[in-house]
This record gives structure tokens, sequence and C-alpha cells, in this order.
């Protein structure tokens, strides 16, 4: 049997796969089992951001692994220490935890924000508000606190105290405000809901709001973060900070690690045993994450990012003018949206044949994610396909 059949008889068939095995990466490349290249639009959700087998994390992972791999969190290592020092240098936080995948960092902030109240005697204060069309993970504390109801589909019950309101519609959160609420949580780019950034007044104005009523406020920069959008976090295009940050996707290239940032302030929510996990921040995959990091938070990369991101939507833009098909351009950086009136999938499919790997998502809406060291002349390629497709 190949591994199409094995696949298909011996995994859960919860995804929907593109017919071709994937055998070997490299930069903004890949190959499939008969040989044929792609150009890799989706860094495998946003993750493998430096490219595929980018040789300087493979170098870490490989000196890590034949060095220490796994001591538990009742031990202190160095790469763990050194990844939350460089986290602290280089964001508003000051305190990180590290977890496995972005839900378990999100389940992190859910949990912290809950205790930082009731650690102070307000049992009542534990409603967190999130937005419409957000995406927060898959497990039972982040399906709930996730706005689109396709991924509660047959979970019900779900947890109590959270609430949805329309995202960019800062009257509908004020609405909500009252007493019971101790966090509201938001991704800055909406991911998965269709590549929709914040407005910056509302950004702006949501501060201010959680400020006014000493409500903690998260940002998911699970997939809009780790200088995706141009800068380190999405969030510096705004020029606020939360009080609460996750990162999971990129943070290792591909290797699984989440993080919970927080500022002291916030942190005060945990103490001795309040929270914990087996393999969170293990040597192994703080050592891939730190130089991840060590990459990704230079100026000279992150500004490269921005100008090609700005390419790239330019000639998306120039495809809108074109084609009466396209809805919108829509995203920051390195991740960007563009919406038709057609079934995404159609173009996911088609684009799969010519060599081309995007995903679609919401149903009419093409996401691209590439590798943030894509080129022009790649993006060149694809922008050639699209406008024949159209
Ligand atoms: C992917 C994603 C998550 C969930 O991360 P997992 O590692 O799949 O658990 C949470 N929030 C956002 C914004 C994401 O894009």
């Amino acid at each position: 049997m190949d591994s199409i059949n094995k696949t298909d008889n011996f995994v859960f068939q919860t995804y929907q796969r593109q017919g071709k095995a994937l055998v070997r990466g490299e930069g903004v490349y890949l190959w499939d089992e008969d040989g044929k290249k792609y150009i890799d639009f989706l860094a495998g959700i946003a993750v493998v951001s430096l490219g595929h087998c980018h040789p300087k994390i493979t170098e870490a992972i490989s000196r890590q692994a034949s060095t220490l791999v796994h001591v538990s969190n009742l031990f202190y290592t160095m790469p763990q220490a050194d990844l939350a020092s460089k986290l602290c240098e280089k964001s508003f936080a000051d305190r990180v935890f590290f977890a496995n995948s972005g839900a378990e960092a999100n389940e992190a902030a859910i949990k912290l924000s809950r205790r930082y109240f009731q650690k102070k005697g307000e049992k009542d204060r534990f409603k967190i508000i999130t937005m419409e069309q957000s995406f927060h993970g898959r497990t039972m504390a982040t399906l709930t606190a996730t706005g689109q109801d396709k991924i509660k589909d047959g979970f019900y019950p779900l947890l109590k105290g959270f609430s949805h309101v329309p995202f960019n519609d800062i009257d509908a959160l004020k609405n909500q405000i009252d007493e019971t609420v101790c966090a509201i949580m938001l991704e800055p780019v909406q991911g998965e809901g269709g590549i929709i950034p914040a407005d910056p007044d509302y950004l702006f104005a949501v501060r201010q709001l959680c400020n006014d009523k000493k409500i903690l406020l998260i940002f998911d920069e699970i997939q809009c973060g780790m200088g995706r959008c141009g800068t380190l976090f999405a969030h510096e295009l705004y020029g606020i900070t939360p009080d609460i940050m996750t990162i999971a996707k990129a943070l290792g290239n591909g290797f699984p690690i989440g993080a919970m940032l927080a500022t002291q302030n916030a942190a005060t929510g945990f103490d001795y045993g309040s929270h914990a996990t087996t393999f969170g921040g293990t040597p192994l995959a703080t050592a891939a994450a730190l130089e991840v990091m060590n990459i990704i938070s230079q100026n000279i990369f992150l500004d490269k990012v921005h100008q090609i991101g700005e390419y790239f939507k330019g000639e998306l833009l120039k495809l809108k003018e074109k084609h009466t098909k396209v809805v919108e351009v829509r995203g920051k950086g390195l991740l960007l949206g563009l919406e038709i009136d057609k079934d995404a999938g159609f173009f996911v499919g088609k684009l799969f044949e010519k060599g081309f790997i995007i995903n679609g998502i919401q149903d009419k809406i093409l996401r691209f994610a590439p590798p943030l060291i894509i080129e022009k002349q790649e993006i060149d390629k694809l922008i050639l396909a699209l406008d024949s497709l159209l």
C-alpha cells in the first residue's frame, strides 16, 4: 500500500488532503513522490517561516538532539532560559510559559486570566469575550473561545463564561462589558476567519477600554506573530501592547512549540503548581525556537518581509483591478487573503496541479502565507498562474 492508501485506511479521516504525498522540502520548494516540484505559498499554515529544512534550524535541532532532549520542568536548562529571556527582550512581556501548541498556549492564557482575578478574591470575574469569526484552537476551552459555529458542531455542552462580539465593532464590545468580564481575547489579524486585520482605531479603543475597566487584554498571535506581518509581533503595527500574548506556529519553524507571554502584573495569576505540562519548553524545542528567534527578530529580516509583502499585495491588487471575480485583497506583511466570488477549493486544486501550494479558507478566500524568505520571482510566477485561472 502507498502512503495515500495507508493514510486513508488507518488515520482518522478528519482532514481533506491533496492527492499527492510530499517527500522533501528545501527553502520555498516542496517535492512530491513523483519528483514534481511545488512553490510553497502556505508554509504548513504559517509555520515554516524560514523555509523548509533551514540549515541553521536543522543544525540547532541535530546539535541539541545529541546533547540533551528532555529532562522535565523540574530542572533548569539553558535553551529554555535563553529563549524566555530573548522573547522578553524582544517584546512587551516579562514572563513566558512554554507549551507544545497554539491551543495549549491559549489554554494557559485563559487559565491565567481567570486565576489572576480569582486569586484576588474576585470569584465572579471569569467571563472572556472573544470575536466572531475568531479561531483559537480545538481543545474544549479554545473551541469554546473560537467564534465559529462549525468548530463547535457536535461538542456541546461547551464551557461556561465565554461570549462573542463582532470584530472591529467597539460599541458591541462595550455593550458586553460588566463586572464578570476578566479578559478580552482577539487576533490582531484574524487568520482562519478570513485574513481580517483589526482597525487601528478599534484596537486602540480596546486597549483603552481594558485599562479603564481593569480587564486583561489577550492577543492571540499564533498565526499573525513571529514576523509574519512584517514586524516581530503584529500588534507592533498598532503601537499598543496586550497584557498576555500567545504564539506558536512559526516559533519552532515546524518543531512543535507554543508559548504564552505576560506582563509581570498579569503573570502574578500563576503560582507554583498553578499550571504545568510535561513537554512544554524541552531543551530540544527551545533550542530550535531560539535559533528561529535569532533570525526572525533581526530588523533587516523584518524589513525585507515588509517590503516583499507590500510587493505581493500590490500584485494581488492589480489582479483585483483586472478581474471582476476578485472581491477584496486583505492582510498585512506576508499574511494575505484574496477573496473571490467563486469556490476557493477549485483554485486551490488547479494551483496544486500547476505546482503552487496555497489553501482556501471560509469557502471563498485564498490564503497566502509563504515562507518569509520568498522572493519576487516566485511571487510573479504565482500571480501569472492566478491571472490565467481568473
Ligand atoms: C493555528 C491557530 C491556533 C491553534 O494552534 P494549534 O497549534 O493548532 O493548536 C490558535 N489560534 C490561532 C490564531 C491559530 O492560527
